[in-house]
């Protein structure tokens, strides 16, 4: 068994594994793709001290770095199920989907995020070529120029609110006949002079020409008619699902699915832990899961020493 078992190697689980390995414990990291969501990133500029990089080039340097200690990199690993220990101190078990199973006395659990995704022609298609999940990342990219941010919830409306001052021009679209976010969002949105907002308006395409996004069609649900909108950027904000599907009743979550964790990182089940964009903390980005990871592997490695028991 591990002392530190990580499940899932994006920025968070491998913070978690430098940190304990380090700590001389033994250290395991399964993942289903090592890198996580930073694989599918095109630049990064807020990687504080790297001023520019490219997902790839860090998943790259993230692995590099793993490497240098002790730790059992199993790639290509999903888990499928938490098993916790009887007793404090006892230990975890993970089943994997191969069948095989692992145990940790101690569990990071840092499996992650996914945007939630329209599922329209050209959404996939012009990818990092003008539709974009994370404004705090990518909201500088459109400086001056054009953008749709679709879904009306709290992200959207804070996504829309954010680009604003930045961008040329907001168009907001909500499915909805009205907005969900909360008042003081609508109220500060509605306040601004370069937003538009368009409700009962379901975002049927993201256009494109030239490899780039040049427009956004949509149907306004009250009239039938479609609609097309020029613009050079598509901020999709309708959801960041916590990839924890596999953990649903072995461990608590909140209502939007993450796992709750405490000032440092201790889930509802003594001596498991967890980081990054599965949990409750907010703001998903890298920066911050691999500062939650660290933390998560120094809550686990303190976990070790005050229950040593077998
Ligand atoms: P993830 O990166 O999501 O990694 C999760 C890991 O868990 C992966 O290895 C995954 O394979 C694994 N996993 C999931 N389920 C299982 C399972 N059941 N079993 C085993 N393994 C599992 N942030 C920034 O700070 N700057 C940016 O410029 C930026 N740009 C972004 C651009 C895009 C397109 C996207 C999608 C995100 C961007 N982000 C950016 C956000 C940033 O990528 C995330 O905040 C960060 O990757 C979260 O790290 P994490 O380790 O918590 O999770």
């Amino acid at each position: 068994p591990f002392e530190v078992l990580v499940i899932g190697g994006g920025p968070a689980g491998s913070s978690a594994a430098i940190y304990a390995a380090r700590k001389g414990i033994s250290t395991g990291i399964a993942a289903e793709r090592f890198g996580g969501q930073v694989a599918d990133t095109m630049g990064i500029e807020n990687l504080i001290s790297v001023p520019y990089t490219e997902g790839p080039k860090l998943v790259a340097a993230m692995e590099q770095h793993v490497k240098e200690y002790d730790v059992d990199i199993m790639n290509l690993q999903r888990a499928e199920k938490l098993i916790p220990a009887a007793r404090k101190g006892g230990l975890h078990e993970v089943r994997l989907a191969n069948g095989a199973s692992l145990k940790g006395r101690t569990v990071v659990l840092s499996t992650g995020a996914r945007w939630r995704q329209l599922g329209v022609p050209g959404e996939e298609e012009y990818r990092n070529k003008g539709v974009a999940y994370c404004p705090h990342c990518d909201g500088p990219l459109f400086k001056g120029k054009r953008v749709a941010v679709v879904g009306g919830g709290n992200s959207g409306v804070e996504a829309a609110i954010d680009l604003a001052g930045i961008v040329g021009h907001v168009t907001l679209l909500e499915f909805a006949s009205e907005m969900k976010a909360d008042d003081v969002l609508q109220k500060k949105l509605r306040s601004l002079k370069n937003v538009e907002i368009l409700t009962s308006a379901q975002t049927t395409e993201v256009t494109g020409e030239g490899g780039k996004v040049n427009g956004l069609q949509y149907t306004d649900r009250t009239t039938g008619e479609s609609h097309h909108v020029s613009l050079e950027g598509v901020f999709v904000q309708i959801g960041l699902i916590p990839n924890t599907e596999w953990l649903k009743g072995d461990i608590e979550l909140s209502q939007h699915g993450e796992i709750i964790v405490d000032e440092r990182g201790e889930t509802s089940i003594p001596g498991v832990f967890s980081a990054g964009d599965v949990t409750t903390v907010p703001y998903k980005q890298i920066v911050i899961s691999m500062g939650e990871g660290s933390k998560a592997a120094l809550s686990a490695f303190d976990f070790l020493i005050r229950n040593s028991v077998d």
